[in-house]
This record gives C-alpha cells, structure tokens and sequence, in this order.
C-alpha cells in the first residue's frame, strides 16, 4: 500500500500530497556538489535528507530515478555571473589539468557520502558531458525570444520574460526587488539589464574550460545544466527537484525561468529546500569560510572540535532536526547526538537478548502495537524524522524494562518491535551501528581496568607483597601490555 505522503512545496508554500507524474514511478533530482573542494557539513544535510527520502519513497513502493549532478564546469566565484569558474580557478593554482580537480573531489565526495550512508543516486551526471544538451536548451530560449546574443554570450531576458510569465514565483520576490537589489558590476554592460543571467559565457582567451558552440567558444551558465540534464534524465515533466535553500535563489528561480521560457510549461512539481546548516548562528558555506569538512569531522582535526565525530553521528544529528527547520553547530549538540544515537542502536542490538514471555504486559502491547503506525504518521507528514526517533526511543524505554524485567513481551509482539525498529531506524532513516564510537568506548574502559590493576600492584608493593605484585605484571605483559616503573609510579603500553 502507498502511504499519503504530505511534502512541503516551497513553490506552492504548502505542504502538499505527494502524486507522482506517472503512477508508481518517481522521478527526482537534487543538485549536487561543485567539486572544487572538500563536502562540509552545509553539504552533508541535502544529501542526508534526500538520501531519507529515497529510502522512503522506495519503502513505500515507488520506482525512484534519483538524479544527483556533479557540477564541474559554470559554476563561477560569485553566485552572479562574474569571476573565475571555481574548479578552473583551483586548477590553475594547483597546476593541474581542471578535470583532474573535479575528479579528484568527486572521489572524495563519494567516499563522504558512502561514510555516510548515503545511497549512490541512480544517475550522476556531469555538467561537461551535457554541453551539448546544455546548447539546445539555449537554442529554445533564443528562439521563443526570451534571450539575446550579445558579444558572444547568450543571456537570459528576465524582464521579457516576467512580462508573460513571473519571476521570482519560487522565492517571492518580484522583479523590483531584485533589480534593487542586485549589483551593478563591471565587465556586465554586455547585459540589457543587471538581472539577467548567463546561459552561454564566451570564453576569456586565457580560460582553459571550453566549448564551440553557436555563439562562442565557451561554457554554459551553471543554472542551465541541471535544466538540462533533469529534462534528459526525467522528462520534460517531473516530480521532485530538490536542494539547500540556499539554491532557491538564483539558482532554482532560474532553472523555473528557463524550463518555461524553452517548453512552456514548468517542469517540476514539487520543489522541496532543506534548510541550513549554521554555525554561531551564521550559515555555514565556503563562501564564508566559516565552514568544517566532513574529513574534519571524521578526524576530529578542527580546531572548533573537541573530538572526532563519527559518519553516523552526523548523520544522526542532521535526522534529529526537521529538514526545513536550521541546526545549529556546536560540539554539545554533536556529542547530545553521539549519545542519542548509541542509545538508539543499543537498543536494536539488545533486541537480540530479550526471551520473550508467554504473553505482553498491557503497557508494553500498547506501545508495541502502535509503533509502527506512528512511525509511518510522522513520515508521512513532510518527513518528520525527529519525531520517528522520538518513537524509536519509546521503544527502547520499552526494551529496557523487558530486560529489567519490569515488563514482558510475547513473541508475535517481539518479532513486531524488531521488524519495525530495523525498519525505520535502519533501512528508512539509515543508521548503522557506529563502531567507531563503541571501539573508542571499549578502549577507554580497557585503559581504565589497566589502571586499576596497576594501582592494586602498587598496594601489594607497598605491602611488600612481590608475587601479587610480579603476577599483575606478568599477566598483563602476556597480554601485550608492557608495564615500566618510573619514580612517579608505574605507567604501561599496549606492544599490539
Ligand atoms: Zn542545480
């Protein structure tokens, strides 16, 4: 059975029951990195939270095409249509060919991603390998006469089009605004009006990514690839385009504006934003330099970090808030996390110990028995993770009291907490067991015994009793821990 599943439409400004363009089959796309440097945390929350709603979708029944692009050519320093092409722009300080660059960040990006659980998306396509459909998609405009040539680029003619259609529909601002707001820049007088934006950039002759095209050798302007490649991958009408909200302007308010000026019609159904992610209450980005990469975060090797955070304590933190409200960093949040997510998969691991009674206790059914249903209700409702962990840990208050025996589970309801504890915390919301956390725990509480004994050693020395003394050496030393005295007392090394 297909769950109602409700989604906020930034579009529409409502949360909206999701119907897909072709019964059964969904078609997705979420913008995806610039590879000129390393995934920060700001990255980490879009991919999460489509990543939660892939899973979902494909949970409840749905075909999903999840298309996630690799923007490795157009994507300029500065949002506006200025500046170097960011991965052209590191290449040339690193001396290396641009692909190489882009190459070397997408591997990186994947290994992010995949340290995350984050599943692969269906299709990944590069903006580079889509010139071609990138120059059709600026052929259409020129021809429905919603762009001009001018010096060999091609720009888009936003009050043309807002004439017909409306800009600015998806981030509620109209076209005043935004020519107020925009800057007049140099090097633009080649636009009709500072709030057009660039479908095709004719190449300066020491920049090093470029393609013939019709109007220029050249690069595209970094919105047309992803109405480009949505198009060719989902049609020329689609369910979901997704992203950072930070991408509702100008990015997406473009890509509506083009998608309608080339067919007429917009493309997408549902645009869904995750919100930011913010540090000090500033939004974390590369452009503000305030941001930590997620290797840091793996390595602990920030100086804002007070430790080392796990993949899936990130991942847990990112879950515990709604998608579209802010998070906050701090290290007492992530470690508030750590420890949420330990309880969470400490109980899915004690699952395993509970002997089930003949029957429930009435408390215990109750919970049991509703557990699944409230699971799929929070879901349902615009994906409502924190509220699916909220219930989770219901569950594992229940668990706990099975294995205190304050309460008794019969084996129907039993195999039901399993099947449905697996089932969202699992498969739906993609927790695994953080190892990492509980080897690092483990080692802490071995060091901790390796202490005690050597204080027990140092009383049975004071009492001059030498064969406890030597038998705590010896024993430990069979187990490769090698004590020396010193004159502070006695200290120790694991020599495995
Ligand atoms: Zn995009």
């Amino acid at each position: 059975m297909t769950q109602p599943l409700l989604i906020y439409n930034t579009l529409s400004r409502t949360k909206q029951l999701f119907k897909p363009v072709t019964p059964g089959r969904v078609g997705m796309y979420v913008c995806g990195p610039t590879v000129y440097g390393d995934a920060h945390l700001g990255h980490a929350r879009p991919a999460i939270t489509f990543d939660l709603l892939f899973r979902y979708l494909q949970h409840i029944g749905y075909k999903v095409r999840y298309v996630r692009n690799i923007t490795d050519v157009g994507h300029l320093e500065h949002d506006a249509d200025e500046g170097e092409d960011k991965i052209a722009k590191k290449a040339r300080l690193e001396q290396l060919e641009p692909m190489e660059v882009a190459q070397y960040y997408t591997n990186r990006f994947h290994d992010a991603m995949s340290r995350l659980n984050c599943l692969p998306p269906s299709i990944e396509p590069h903006a580079t390998g889509h010139i071609i459909e990138q120059i059709q998609l600026v052929k259409e405009i020129l021809d429905n006469g919603y762009a001009y040539e001018s010096q060999g680029s091609v720009y888009f003619d936003v009050e043309k089009y807002n004439g017909k259609y409306r800009y600015g529909k998806l981030s509620g601002r109209n076209l005043t605004d935004v020519i107020n707001n925009s800057r007049e820049l140099d090097g633009q007088s080649e636009k009709h009006n500072q709030v057009d934006f660039a479908l095709w950039k004719a190449a300066q002759p020491e920049h090093i990514m470029r393609w013939p095209s019709p109007w220029s050798d050249g690069f595209p302007g970094w919105h047309c690839e992803c109405t480009a490649m949505g198009r060719k991958y989902l049609g020329a009408h689609f369910d979901i385009h997704g992203g950072g909200m930070d991408l509702v302007f100008p990015h997406h308010e473009c890509e509506i504006a083009q998608a309608v000026a080339s067919q007429g019609s917009d493309m997408v159904n549902y645009w869904m934003h995750c919100n930011m992610v913010t540090i000090g209450g500033q939004k974390m980005g590369k452009s503000l330099g305030n941001f930590i990469t997620l290797n840091e975060f793996f390595n602990g090797t920030h100086e804002k970090l007070t430790q080392a955070y796990s993949p899936m304590t990130i991942r847990f933190f990112i879950l515990q808030a709604h998608y579209r409200s802010t998070v906050d960093f701090s290290n007492e949040a992530l470690q508030a996390a750590e420890k949420g997510l330990q309880r969470l998969m400490g109980a899915v691991s004690d699952l395993k110990r509970i002997v089930p009674s003949k029957q429930s206790d009435e408390q215990t059914h109750k919970v049991v028995s509703e557990l699944r249903q409230k699971c799929y209700d929070a879901m349902n409702d615009d994906l409502a993770s924190p509220l699916v962990i909220s219930h989770l840990f219901d569950a594992s208050t229940v668990i706990n009291k099975i294995l205190d025996h304050k309460a008794t589970i019969s084996e129907a309801d039993l195999k039901e907490l399993s099947d449905t504890i697996h089932l969202f915390a699992i498969d739906i919301l993609g927790l695994t067991a953080d190892t990492s956390a509980t080897n690092a725990a483990r080692e802490e509480a071995f060091g901790h015994v390796v202490d005690m004994l050597l204080e027990q050693r140092a009383i049975a020395k004071q009492n001059k009793d030498w064969a406890t003394s030597d038998k705590i050496r010896d024993s430990l030393a069979e187990l490769g821990f090698e004590v020396k005295d010193t004159k502070d007392g006695a200290t120790w090394v694991l020599n495995k």
